[in-house]
């Protein structure tokens, strides 16, 4: 009854279908790692943690858990350092005020993700974002 339909290039069409359907593949995948595995890596993982230190020292850890709060850092080798450290409701963490000439330390502004770090290099603080075990990325001192 629709024999004469057969008619039409078929091979083309298929080749149209193969390339949509590719497409819709790669887009499939595309939604695929943004929506879940690029989440995943970032957020889904485990909490962040705050890694602050003064020279070689660890002064303070601290769960990037969403908890607002404001707090002075005390540095017990170098008391004259006043820096104020906030941790925000975006999981992140910032130095709000800082005695050092440059300001570099406060102008980085706020910081989430793993491996994120911000230096103060006058005061020789630093404050890495790494997980609970383990500051920063892998090799980052020991
Ligand atoms: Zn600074």
């Amino acid at each position: 009854m629709t024999e004469q339909s057969t008619n039409r290039p078929v091979l083309s069409n298929k080749r149209d279908i193969i390339i949509l359907m590719a497409l819709l593949g790669v887009f499939g995948l595309w939604l695929l790692w943004s929506y879940v595995v690029a989440p995943a890596l970032d957020e889904d993982t485990e909490l962040a943690y705050a890694w602050v230190y003064h020279e070689n020292t660890l002064l303070e850890k601290v769960a990037l858990d969403g908890e607002v709060r404001v707090w002075n850092l005390t540095v017990p080798d170098d008391p004259d350092i006043e820096m104020e450290i906030s941790s925000h409701a975006d999981h992140s963490i910032s130095v709000t005020a800082s005695d050092c000439p440059d300001k570099v330390c406060v102008h980085t502004g706020k910081i989430h993700m793993k491996g994120q770090s911000i230096a103060c290099l006058p005061n020789h603080v630093i404050v890495k974002i790494g997980t609970e075990e383990a500051p920063g990325g892998l090799g980052v001192d020991g």
